[in-house]
């Protein structure tokens, strides 16, 4: 029995098991080996997930020639019955009588869950070993849980890979996993990831922990398991391929984060510099969780986003005297002694472009709001020399932050009476597709009006402030200088500000955030 597996192991070995998988799906067989097809230039290794067809068997001619055709690519066949979380309806035998084909196919892997192997008879499951290597599969739909004792109850069955998937419902889960794969990888050859938006963690720093490959989409519309992450991201954001044990960790951590701009500009200034380092989102539901996984995993710089910039100070074992004025943090450094360091970048987001363009000092310049973003500002732009105003909603607010800044309040109604060299809008005015602005046309005098906002690029107060004959600076130059200082900060190089704007740019571009802006003129 053992010689018949340990070939098909051996043979795997041999073809070096390429690091990620990609699941390939389609509504029928031609469009199923259409998009193999479509993804073996750069894609070496992918899984027919035969349950997603109507009539699994009718695809494994199709599979055969495509197998033929391309020797070097390596193939998973998978049927997953419904009771194991997958899509066919037929019966055990059913399933195992379409995997053993599969493998006559060419499929140098078959994968079958837990439940069905359990109820096979012993001379079933050597029958189809003989034919392909068996991927022994579990998956949890619901939680991060029982890790060894699951995995005790699949290595009574003898299989080549024993993959445990699980959910992560925490970003602790994470760690839950990699640890389970770090003690156990040496013994068996296991796939192991957790499944959700927080089990990111898990499917790009899974492999380092000692999972031997990991899954990945085709794109976007064809994930086969909730969180999972493009093959393109993988390999050209994450550089899943590089992540070693030596790989730094950085991230953004906020609730939501599924849309940052943060993981593209981040990874790509890390490729630009050749530090080896990968930047995730972490959606963190909890401070609490998130410092656990600062600690365990370790992270070693976290950038911080909505809701806790203000709180995460509490947890920081020091902050500059700049960040302690301003009340809030939106970068951490995790040093050597795993003490936690708290900076404010959004100062230098606002004060970089507007130094490549101008002198700060006796600059007159009004702040609209008195939120974080707006005291980073107050606070650098005083710092500089310049002369600051501030505008905001509630008095109160605006108040503390001029007395503490030395900075001066002004009154909506005064606007129509003042000019000033710079506008900066620090509140979410105008954001997405409101097409709102914070100052009426007959408001905006001055020499340069800059907008936080970069959803859209072009705001409504930018569009008005061009037609009035100032110059604007849109927010993603802020977004970009204040990602260009945290990465100055991690790691001792210049960051390289230009190529971020690149990426910036175009990701906002492909999203449509510029689009908004086309539609809201229209109205
Ligand atoms: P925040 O702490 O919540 O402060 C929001 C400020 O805006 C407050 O002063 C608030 O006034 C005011 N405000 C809110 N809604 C308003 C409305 N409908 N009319 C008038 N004023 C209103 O937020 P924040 O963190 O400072 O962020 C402010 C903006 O900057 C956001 O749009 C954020 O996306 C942007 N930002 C951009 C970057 C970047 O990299 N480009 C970085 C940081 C922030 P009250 O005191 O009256 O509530």
């Amino acid at each position: 029995m053992a010689a018949a597996s340990n070939n098909f192991v051996a043979r795997l070995r041999a073809l070096r098991l390429p690091r990620v998988c990609v699941a390939v799906i389609g509504s029928d067989a031609a469009e199923m080996v259409e998009k193999a097809e479509s993804l073996v230039r750069d894609n070496t290794f992918l899984e027919f997930r035969l349950d997603y067809l109507p009539r699994p068997a009718l695809a494994l001619p199709k599979i055969k020639q495509f197998n033929e055709y391309h020797p070097h690519v390596v193939s998973i066949a998978t049927c997953r019955r419904v009771a194991g979380g997958g899509k066919f309806r037929g019966s055990v035998a059913s399933q195992l009588d379409i995997l053993g084909k599969a493998a006559g196919a060419g499929c140098q892997l078959v994968d079958l869950e837990l439940q069905s192997a359990s109820r096979c008879k012993p001379e079933q499951l050597y029958r189809l070993r003989s034919r392909a290597a068996l991927v022994l599969s579990y998956h949890d739909f619901r939680a991060t849980k029982k890790l060894e004792e699951t995995l005790e109850k699949m290595v009574a069955i003898s299989a080549d890979f024993y993959k445990i998937v699980t959910t992560a419902t925490t970003l602790h889960d994470n760690v839950l996993m990699m640890k389970f794969l770090e003690k156990h990888s040496d013994q068996h050859s296991l796939i192991g990831l957790c499944m959700g938006e927080q089990g990111i963690i898990s499917r790009v720093l899974g492999l380092r922990a000692g999972s031997v490959f990991t899954f990945a989409a085709l794109n976007e519309d064809e994930k086969t398991g909730p969180g999972q992450v493009t093959a393109q991201d993988l390999h050209s954001t994450y550089r899943i391929e590089q992540v070693d044990a030596a790989t730094r960790v950085y991230a953004v951590a906020g609730d939501p984060v599924a849309h940052s701009l943060s993981p593209a500009i981040m990874n790509a200034a890390l490729r630009r510099e050749t530090v080896n380092g990968v930047y995730l989102a972490l959606h963190a539901k909890t401070l609490k969780d998130l410092l656990g996984c600062v600690r365990d995993i370790p992270i070693h710089g976290l950038s911080i986003t909505m809701p806790y910039k203000q709180a995460i100070l509490s947890h920081l074992d020091n902050t500059d005297s700049h960040t302690t004025k301003i009340g809030a943090c939106n970068t951490v450094v995790r040093a050597q002694d795993g003490k936690l360091y708290g900076f404010n970048t959004d100062t230098a987001g606002v004060v970089r472009p507007l130094q490549q363009r101008m002198s700060l000092e006796k600059a007159k310049i009004l702040v609209l709001g008195a939120g974080g973003a707006a005291r980073a500002a107050v606070f650098g732009l005083k710092e500089r020399g310049a002369e600051v105003y501030i505008l905001n909603r509630t008095a109160g607010p605006a108040q503390r932050l001029a007395r503490s800044a030395r900075a001066r309040i002004i009154k909506r109604a005064d606007l129509k009476k003042l000019s000033f060299d710079v506008i900066i809008n620090a509140t979410p005015v105008g954001m997405g597709n409101t097409w709102e602005s914070p100052l009426n046309e007959n408001e905006i005098k001055a020499h340069y009006v800059f907008d936080m906002i970069y959803d859209p690029v072009e705001t409504r107060l930018l569009k008005m402030a061009k037609a009035a004959g100032a110059e604007v600076i849109p927010g993603v130059e802020m977004f970009v200088q204040q990602a260009a200082r945290q990465f100055e900060i991690w790691t001792g190089k210049p960051a390289p500000a230009d190529e971020m704007m690149r990426v910036a740019s175009k990701a906002l571009e492909e999203r449509g955030v510029t689009g908004h802006a086309k539609e809201a003129q229209k109205k």
